[in-house]
């Protein structure tokens, strides 16, 4: 069983990640959690490139081969091993992400992106997918925070306008209108009662 979590940034995936693998194996499943971009050597590699806010020259088709070519690596190396072994995997963010971000926000052609999302997945889909939704202004304000508490000047993306984040939202909303396996999630809410409509869904659609 395959999990995915997406949203912008401060949204809360990563806390969300740890709450479900910790709820999962406490009801006797074995569970992966990972991450994209740069959760395998190469990725993590990749990522440097994509995050680094030196680079400013990077262009969006370059971006996007980078995401989708980060994506190859890591469900090679690491999703597809997994399931096959029997385990449950959450990924903090896969294909909707870039759907949303080099697709909605960045304009590039969503039927391209669909396609290289196949390519680098070999089509393999999330049977379940976490939309945790939450208006930037509140989000990014709170992913700025923890930044800089960690004494981190904050990547290439964070830096974007407001207006590019917005259209990541809306980007995501209209992936969840459109598709079955996405649901979604008022990531405004405070984080015990996110997991609680987490709790709710997973209960619904994995344990049976
Ligand atoms: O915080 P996280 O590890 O998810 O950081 C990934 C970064 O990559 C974020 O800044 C996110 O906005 C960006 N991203 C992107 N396009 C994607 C996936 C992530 O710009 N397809």
């Amino acid at each position: 069983y395959f999990i995915t979590l997406e949203g912008v940034e401060g949204s809360g995936k990563s806390t969300q990640v740890r709450l479900i693998k910790e709820y999962l194996e406490g009801l006797g499943y074995k569970v992966l959690t990972t991450f994209e971009p740069g959760d395998t050597e190469v990725g993590k590699e990749i990522r440097r490139i994509l995050l680094s806010p030196d680079n400013t020259e990077l262009v969006s088709r370059a971006e996007l081969l980078l995401y989708v070519a980060e994506r190859a690596q890591h469900v090679f190396e690491l999703v597809k091993p997994s399931l096959a072994k029997g385990k449950i995997v959450i990924s903090d963010r896969y294909t909707d992400a870039t759907l949303a971000y080099q697709g909605y926000a960045r304009g590039l052609n969503q039927k391209l992106i669909e396609e290289l999302n196949v390519i680098a997945t070999e089509g393999l889909e999330p049977d379940l997918t976490l939309l945790l939704d939450i208006d930037p202004q509140i989000s990014l304000q709170r992913a700025k925070q923890v930044t800089a508490q960690n004494h981190y000047k904050g990547d290439r993306i964070e830096a974007e306008k407001i207006s590019f984040h917005q259209r990541v939202r809306e980007g995501y909303l209209d992936l969840a209108n459109k598709k079955e396996r996405i649901e979604l999630i008022d990531a405004k809410q405070s984080i015990e009662d996110i997991f609680n409509s987490i709790k709710i869904i997973l209960q619904k659609r994995l344990i049976r």
